[in-house]
């Protein structure tokens, strides 16, 4: 431990390593083996001492999450300020996880009721999340599956990645499948390219997505092997985490290169956390710092009800007034869609500033980001056209080929409510 702690001293004031400290630095598995997962550590990279009753109470929240934090990412930390910085606050435990808030929930997004074999959430028509991994590199303070990742228990085992794959197999409908976690990219290169072998070789999975923070926490995972694995997959697509501009540094810049250049598409997922990047200002600087490293922002997460998270969240206005500060201001492909996602497994909900002010029968009125106020004149003449759902007898060629004749059992959702060939008028809660 005492050379990490040297070299993540080193790092923290910019000072050069020498070559053979760099090997080590840039090592992913040095990185992991070094990671602070304790608190003393901590103390002495950062010059504090904790008070003994602070220490215990640390301690029994460690008991309750672990911790995990890799020296490149501790590095990262102003130790002047460690207090304020998104860095600390994201990795560091806090005794305000202990707190149980009415509205906590262990398992809010029902991952769980929504599993129809272990390790798949199948919530959505045609796509499902599979959880591959129950390890992170960094265990972030607010993750929303916080009981189960970094859980023994819970590690998939290879006889359910396999029952997975099948299910996967059974399920045509399924075109998109999501690797998630922990973290997908904690697999081993091999193990990863036999899921995404298994993957390949299913005919109705059009894309794969993998979920990884690795590039956030740890870049040197991004090796030229595991961009050569997965630079073969062409329908392979990357979704990573960062939530504050400050974790872009050079070292993640020649990560997301290397995927890049390999040709896969990255995304980002941030999570609104109070006090880390809950400002409109950051939020800016964060979408935009992203779109320059090639990273498009994809969602902006509303923090989750999951069991010691109170102190991340926000009021969903913060949340508005961010949008609000983005659209228009910045470059449209800089703006994430914000959701929230429905406690109880209702998915993801966009929530948004509201553009369309009225309408009458032939105008609407819309605002734009400035607050002008305008109009737009709607045609005198628009010929709806039934659909009865029969697209081989359809005049029109609005696609490729012909799609067939649909069954009204696939139409679900408030696009069954307007739809012309349904007779559905009230949609009823099921519970
Ligand atoms: C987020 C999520 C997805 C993917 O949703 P997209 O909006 O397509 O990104 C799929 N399944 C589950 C269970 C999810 O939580």
């Amino acid at each position: 431990m005492k050379e990490a702690i040297d070299l993540i001293h080193l790092s923290m004031n910019n000072k050069k390593l020498d070559d053979e400290a760099l090997v080590k630095w840039t090592d992913w598995k040095w990185q992991i083996k070094n990671s602070i997962r304790t608190i003393e550590p901590i103390e002495d990279i950062l010059g504090i001492t904790f008070s003994e009753e602070k220490r215990q109470t640390l301690k029994r929240t460690l008991d309750a999450f672990p911790m995990a934090i890799t020296p490149y990412y501790m590095s990262l930390i102003d130790p002047n300020d460690y207090e304020n910085d998104p860095v600390f606050k994201q990795s560091f435990a806090d005794m305000r996880e202990l707190y149980k808030s009415e509205a906590d929930m262990v398992d809010p997004l029902a991952e769980d009721q929504n599993s129809p074999v272990p390790g798949i959430t199948h919530r959505y028509p045609d796509r499902v999340l599979f959880h591959v991994s129950n390890v992170c590199a960094m265990y972030c303070r607010h993750c929303t599956r916080k009981r189960k990742v970094g859980d023994k228990d819970s590690i998939p085992t290879r006889s359910n990645l396999i029952k997975g794959i099948e299910y996967i197999k059974d399920h045509p409908e399924i075109r998109d499948v999501l690797l998630s976690g922990g973290d997908a990219l904690m697999l081993p290169d091999k193990h990863l390219a036999f899921l995404l072998d298994e993957l390949a070789k299913i005919d109705h999975v059009e894309v794969v997505r993998l979920g990884t923070r690795t590039p956030v926490v740890l870049p040197f995972r991004i090796t030229n092997e595991l961009v050569q694995t997965l630079g073969k997959y062409d329908n392979l697509w990357i979704n990573t985490h960062f939530n504050h501009p400050k974790e872009l540094t050079p070292e993640v810049k020649t990560a997301i290169q290397k995927l890049t250049k390999s040709g896969i598409p990255v995304g980002n997922q941030s999570v609104l956390l109070a006090e880390v990047n809950d400002c409109p200002q950051i939020m800016k600087k964060l979408v935009q710092k992203l779109v320059s490293f090639r990273v498009r922002p994809y969602y902006l997460y509303q923090c989750d009800l999951s069991e010691g998270l109170e102190h991340f969240r926000t009021s969903v206005g913060k949340g508005i007034e961010i949008m609000e500060s983005l659209r228009g201001h910045t470059s449209g492909f800089a703006v994430p869609t914000y959701v929230i996602d429905a406690p109880g497994g209702g998915g993801k909900i966009p929530v948004s500033p509201n553009y369309l002010i009225s309408q009458s029968s032939n105008k609407v009125v819309l605002r734009n980001y400035e607050g002008v106020i305008t109009t737009y004149k709607e045609p005198d003449r628009y010929e709806n056209n039934s659909c009865d759902l029969d697209c081989n007898n359809c005049h029109l060629q609005l696609t490729e080929g012909k799609l067939g004749k649909l069954s009204n059992q696939e139409v679900v959702g408030i696009k069954k409510l307007l739809a012309d060939y349904d007779e559905t008028i009230t949609l009823k809660p099921g519970v």
